[in-house]
């Protein structure tokens, strides 16, 4: 296939073209105006009237004779002169597109570190800084895809690694397959099955392999639901629900289902980390404009560590590495589908904490407007 011209190439001839054009349009008036002119002034100059008709005609033609030169001359300097900067133009433009070619090649080929000079004219400069923002995108999902994959071994290291050590005492000899054993082992076993759970429903819920079921949802069905789900569970704790509900017929628009699983997340980890005696507030309220509703759940319980804050929406983020995860089952994935789900309804979900004082999630969801809720 014919390769056609390269950018370069055609800005330059783009130049010359217009370059040329503009000296032969200028030769062409010479050629009609100059001897209109010449008449015109030789008819009002007083000495003209003395001249003879052949010093007259010698004149014309003189005249005739330097006007072409000099707009040969003229027509040759501006060439140059304008050659001259369309090169330097057309490179400045050129170069920069050239380099990101080469930069983009490279970023597809997975060298997410690669950034581009800003040092180019105008819209080439945004183009670059977008590109240079793409890649720095790519290179933290990048990142994040393998720190994922290091915390997913890492999860399936402990269980395996601690099954494996069971497995060889039993074949030598060094216990008995009795009920504690057989009972340690299927913890090890269950923790494995969980963490593949939670890794499916991960990759579902990321992919957003079911659509959003947007709906008018009462608020106050959303808190009660959740406060009886988790009542039991907290008073066999010995840990205090207080419950606010909001003002009777206030819905948000949002799908009860993924919304009912974020409070379910937050009201989980809210009893994970309270201690008994400790007390656990679960309410909604209007924004100041009216216009959506936040849903708060704060604690009195362990708090954050403000180095941990940053990370703990991260998948496979646990604060807390020395918790045993078998005994209370945190995948360190609650926070992160929590945060999905309130994005995917476009909130926001945010947290306060204070180390030994407690935390305090919340995040907002748009409202529905009260008069179609009750129709
Ligand atoms: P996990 O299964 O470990 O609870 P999450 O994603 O739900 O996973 O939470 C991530 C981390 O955030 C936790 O390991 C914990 O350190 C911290 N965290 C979350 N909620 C609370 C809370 N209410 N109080 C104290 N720490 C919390």
């Amino acid at each position: 296939m014919k390769r056609s011209l390269t950018l370069f190439t055609r800005l330059l001839l783009a130049f010359l073209l217009v370059m040329l054009v503009s000296t032969l349009s200028n030769y062409v008036a010479m050629e009609a105006f100059s001897p209109v002119f010449l008449n015109y002034h030789l008819r009002h100059t007083h000495t003209s009237a003395s001249l003879t008709a052949d010093t007259q005609a010698e004149l014309r033609v003189a005249h005739q004779r330097a006007m072409r030169q000099a707009t040969l001359w003229g027509g040759i300097v501006s060439l140059l002169a304008a050659g001259f900067v369309s090169y330097v133009v057309s490179s400045r433009i050129a170069r920069p597109i050239k380099q990101m070619q080469r930069a983009s090649r490279h970023i597809a080929e997975g060298h997410y570190q690669q950034r581009l000079s800003l040092a180019a004219p105008g819209e080439i400069a945004d183009l670059a800084k977008d590109l240079n923002n793409m890649a720095a995108t790519l290179e933290s999902s990048e990142a994040r895809r393998v720190a994922l994959i290091g915390n997913v071994a890492h999860e399936f290291r402990t269980p395996l690694s601690s099954l494996h050590g069971y497995v060889e005492g039993l074949e030598d000899g060094l216990f008995k397959p009795t009920p504690g054993v057989l009972s340690a082992c299927k913890r090890q076993l269950g923790r494995l099955e969980r963490l593949v759970d939670d890794l499916s429903f991960l990759s579902r819920v990321e992919s957003n392999a079911e659509p959003l079921q947007v709906q008018a949802t009462p608020v106050k069905a959303l808190l009660e639901g959740v406060s009886e789900t988790f009542q039991p569970r907290f008073q066999a704790k010995g840990v205090r629900l207080e419950l606010r509900r909001p003002e009777e017929g206030t819905s948000v628009l949002a799908d009860p289902l993924r919304t009912l699983q974020v409070l379910t997340n937050l009201m989980a980890n809210a009893l994970r980390y309270t201690p008994p005696g400790g007390t656990v507030s679960l309410w909604a309220e209007l924004d100041p404009d009216g216009r959506r509703v936040s849903f708060h759940v704060r604690d009195t319980g362990s708090g954050i560590d403000p180095n941990d804050l940053p990370h703990i929406f991260t998948r496979f983020y646990r604060g807390d590495k020395s918790r045993r995860r078998d005994e209370d089952g945190g995948s360190g994935i609650g926070l992160t589908i929590a945060k999905h789900f309130v994005e995917l309804q476009g909130g926001r979900i945010e947290v306060q904490s204070q180390p030994g004082q407690g935390s305090h999630f919340y995040f907002s969801l748009v409202r529905y407007a009260d008069t179609l809720a009750l129709s």
